[in-house]
């Protein structure tokens, strides 16, 4: 059957990592204490009025497929949000909501990359976009960021990278895995040197929310007004408000590249989930900016896990600046049985009972990723075992 699958599907590899999340879900089973540092979602509840918009929304019936693009009140909703906040020019009609931000990332992979384009990424950088590029059969020209400057991103490394094949530059901030952010002035040379060349950018604003030491969010809709062709924003409900499992997110940006993500959504997933949408609404209605306290409660346990991690011999840890994982080098601790960031991984699940995410699915040997996205408490215990365990 294998020979029968698609290059594109073969070359999606599973990937070794799943095997470490595997294995900690089989010591689960079994019964043991897991530090689960592995999860890339929020441990705090969806907001109530959330939950209970879509409890009513459920009673009311309010079950049919509704418009491809989601419903018109909650595109209103984040038209204005955007509108608000960054001063965007976009409308209702400028926004598609999406089954998460991932589909959204999705759609427009669909609707911008196809065999012969180049799609410029910063990299480490979350597993799914080079993987969404080569589902399209595109072609990831990775730009490299570096631990000593915290893995900002910096415009002139990413335009250097266009040529007349770019399609797009997919630009993560705060990105996950690294944390890394970019300045004001950095996205305003970078929105501007795409608009010249012609390029999309597409930002992925997933953690939008989740800055850190006083820095304000900041969005690529604060330029669309005046680089209205080459400005893309996607978004989720699912970090900002611990609305994971909800699937929501949106896409904004030109006319003409929104019909086409519809147009994708309409054959792909119809609309994303009726009752949820209204729960999302209500969100957006409430001000709900319960993300304020989450980001300080996150604060706290960067600076906690940071100053354990860089205590701990052969590992070094870059303070993120956003989202919610620390990304150390950990090559300075490798030994016999932990060579690589995958048999680090699984020796740090077998010994100490801490499941983290190998460096290699971001594109970083040297690194894992831990999800500070657990209680302090937790934290504080798996950090203890680690230290135990890479002593010994
Ligand atoms: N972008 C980044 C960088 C992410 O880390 C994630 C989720 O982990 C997403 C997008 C998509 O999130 P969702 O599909 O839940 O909105």
């Amino acid at each position: 059957m294998t020979s029968r699958l698609t290059r594109r599907t073969q070359n999606l590899g599973e990937s070794a990592t799943l095997k470490v999340a595997q294995r900690a879900l089989e010591l689960k089973a079994a019964g043991e204490t897991i530090y689960d540092f592995s999860a890339g979602e929020p441990d705090f509840p969806s907001p109530k009025v959330a939950v209970e918009a879509a409890r009513q929304a459920l009673a009311d019936g309010f079950t049919r497929y509704t418009a491809v693009a989601g419903i018109p009140a909650l595109r209103q909703a984040l038209a204005e949000r955007y509108a608000r906040r960054y001063d965007a020019p976009w409308g209702e009609r400028d926004f598609v909501v999406t089954v998460g931000g991932k589909a959204a990332l999705f759609e427009l992979a669909m609707s911008l990359f196809e065999p012969g384009c180049e799609v410029v990424v910063p990299t480490p950088c979350w597993v799914s976009i080079p993987a969404q590029v080569r589902l399209a059969e595109a072609e990831v020209v990775a730009v490299e960021t570096d631990p000593a400057d915290g893995f900002r991103l910096h415009a002139d490394a990413l335009l250097a990278a266009c040529t007349v094949q770019t399609a797009a530059i997919i630009l993560n901030a705060p990105c996950n895995p690294t944390g890394g952010v970019i300045s004001q002035d950095e996205l305003a040379a970078l929105v501007e040197g795409c608009a010249e060349r012609g390029i999309p950018l597409i930002a992925d604003e997933t953690y939008e929310e989740y800055v850190y030491d006083g820095a304000s969010p900041l969005s690529a809709a604060s330029l669309a007004r005046r680089y209205p062709d080459t400005v893309i924003v996607v978004g989720s409900f699912s970090k900002t408000w611990a609305m994971t499992g909800w699937r929501l997110g949106w896409a904004a940006g030109p006319p003409e590249v929104l019909r086409a993500v519809a147009a994708v959504q309409g054959h792909l997933t119809s609309n994303p989930t009726s009752f949820a949408m209204q729960g999302a609404l209500k969100v957006l209605q409430s001000g709900d900016d319960g993300f304020a306290e989450h980001r300080r409660e996150f604060q706290r346990r960067r600076n906690l896990v940071v100053a354990r991690l860089n205590a701990l011999e052969g590992i070094s840890c870059s303070t993120p600046a956003g989202a919610f994982y620390a990304f150390p080098r950990v090559d300075g601790a490798f030994r016999a049985g932990r060579r690589s960031s995958i048999e680090f991984s699984r020796d740090l699940l077998d010994r100490a009972h801490v499941a983290v995410v190998p460096g290699s699915a971001f594109g970083a040997d040297e690194h894992i990723r831990l999800s500070f996205a657990c209680s302090r408490e937790t934290l504080e215990a798996g950090l203890d075992r680690m230290a135990e365990s890479l002593g010994g």
